[in-house]
């Protein structure tokens, strides 16, 4: 298997140096050649377990990687680590260190870079840099930790995450890990990231330490691939459970904001999983809900702070492999759109592009319906869902009332109620004081009678272990102290 960029400059490039460079030359992003159908060959193996099947569907992929080098590396990301459940139809992906689906992709991603460099016999050190507005900082913190010949530093805005995401980052343990706050917002750390790798002349002053700096962010090919895994996994649950027959369709509605988890619905879709429908679920910033309507992706307009905050996005970037592939792979057309949005912040795709969007359904839901959602599902079927998972819900029921489709569904469940516990009470009605969100957690688990999940719970007696802070113009000075390059 080789990968190629939708922008078309690069092809042919070995997976390992896909995974490493992350983003290709022309900015394009790293799309395998072809989907191996796999769904046939697997079918009878209905009772795989989890690192099994990731071995089975990521090797299709990652070709160059030796196979018992990519089964350390699953083994390694994910043993006692990380589990996927189905419960009342929804996935959930948020039984790991950071209790939100990131863990799937970034407890994966070390493993597999790790894995890379030997492949490519690369000797460098790698920085990865985050600049993160929560869940993406902590997942990244957690799956670099002690991987040798990495360090991971992630940059977060000092009151732009929440108490319990600042605690979680704060209070992560590892001698490679480094934790900086920001005096600004999310859009000044992450501005500050990219004039970072932008600088040409700290570039050739970390190579002379042997030092190169990549990202971990959610356009790498090697979050996305283990990302397919969990829909498998999820339709082989299923069947185990006896809510499916073998071969049944099914429809999957997936909460979305930078359109990577739904994207591997739809790569698994190519891979022959009996998957119909795709329902992309937006919060009150719908501009997909808009782009799957009229064929218009339009970022003109203001981000809006929700109770979803891992779904507050304008720029899909993911969208662009669809594109690539709604086009026939036609990387002049995705290109064209990509100046489009560049110049413009907007484009419009043609009318055949158009017609193949038939797979996906489009639609937003906003607080109060999502807030309804919680209570209607915790009161009817006693199941607790956090704000993410029940924005994917409501626009699911939607989608119900207004097709009649009644297949199957899975609902991918991103994040536990616990890591959003002040919207949950909300939503629910609970009476609060004055409490801080560390304190809500025993209050909603009294409430509830569910378990706070492990790594919450302990964070209230967790030491602090980082420190660092800094002005939005001073990231690049605090890198290299951190470093010691150049001081
Ligand atoms: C990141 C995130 C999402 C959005 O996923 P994308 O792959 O960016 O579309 C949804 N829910 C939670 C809890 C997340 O952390």
């Amino acid at each position: 298997m080789l990968f190629r960029s939708t922008r078309g400059v690069e092809d042919n490039i070995s997976s390992s140096e896909a995974i490493l460079k992350g983003i290709a030359k022309d900015g394009g992003l790293f799309v395998p050649s072809s989907f191996p159908e796999v769904y046939s060959k697997l079918k009878d193996k209905v009772d795989y377990g989890y690192e099994e099947l990731a071995e089975k569907i990521i090797g299709q992929y990652f070709t160059d990687i030796p196979n018992e080098d990519l089964i350390r590396a699953i083994s390694d990301a994910y043993k006692g680590r990380f589990n996927v459940e189905v419960k009342n139809g929804f996935l959930e992906l948020y039984h790991g260190p950071t209790s939100a689906f990131k863990d799937a992709a970034l407890l994966f991603l070390p493993q597999i870079m790790k894995k890379a460099k030997k492949v490519i016999n690369f000797k460098n050190e790698i920085v990865i840099l985050t600049a993160t507005s929560g869940d993406t900082g902590k997942a990244a913190l957690e799956g670099f930790s002690g991987v040798e010949g990495f360090k991971v530093v992630v940059y977060y805005p000092k009151s732009g995450v929440s108490e319990v995401q600042e605690k979680q980052m704060r209070t992560q343990r590892g001698n490679n890990v480094f934790v900086v706050a920001i005096d600004g917002n999310f859009d000044d750390a992450q501005r500050g990231v990219k004039t970072i790798f932008s600088n040409k002349e700290l570039k050739e002053d970390l190579e002379k330490s042997n030092i190169s700096l990549s990202s971990a962010n959610s356009i790498n090919i090697g979050r996305l691939v283990p990302q397919i895994v969990y829909y498998f996994y999820g339709y082989f649950e299923l069947v185990r459970q006896g809510e499916i027959k073998e071969g049944d369709n099914i429809n999957v509605a997936v909460p979305t904001g930078n359109f990577g988890n739904i994207l591997a619905a739809y790569y698994a879709k190519q891979m022959g999983l009996p998957i119909d429908k795709l329902i992309c679920a937006s919060n009150e910033n719908n501009v997909l809900t808009d782009f799957f309507k009229e064929g218009t992706y339009d970022k003109n307009r203001e981000l809006i702070l929700t109770e979803s905050p891992s779904m507050d996005i304008l720029v899909s970037s993911n969208l662009e492999r669809l594109l690539y592939e709604l086009s026939d792979r036609d990387s002049e057309k995705v290109q064209e759109l990509m100046n489009s949005l560049q110049s413009s912040g907007k484009y419009s795709i043609t009318q055949e592009m158009k017609e193949k969007l038939s797979d996906f359904y489009g639609d937003y839901s906003e607080i109060d319906e999502v807030y309804k959602a919680i209570k209607d599902v915790y009161n009817k079927e006693d199941y607790l869902m956090d704000t993410h998972t029940a924005v994917a819900y409501s626009v699911y029921k939607k989608y119900q009332e207004k097709t009649g489709d009644n297949k199957k569904v899975l609902v991918a469940s991103t994040a536990s109620p616990f890591k959003f516990n002040r919207s949950i009470i909300n939503a629910l009605g609970i009476k609060v004081d004055e409490e801080s969100d560390l304190e809500l957690l025993n209050k909603l688990s009294d409430y509830t009678s569910l378990e706070i999940p492990a790594g919450l719970k302990e964070l209230k007696d967790l030491p602090i272990l980082h420190n660092l802070e800094c002005p939005s113009d001073k990231m690049e000075a605090t890198l290299k102290e951190i470093l010691k390059v150049g001081v």
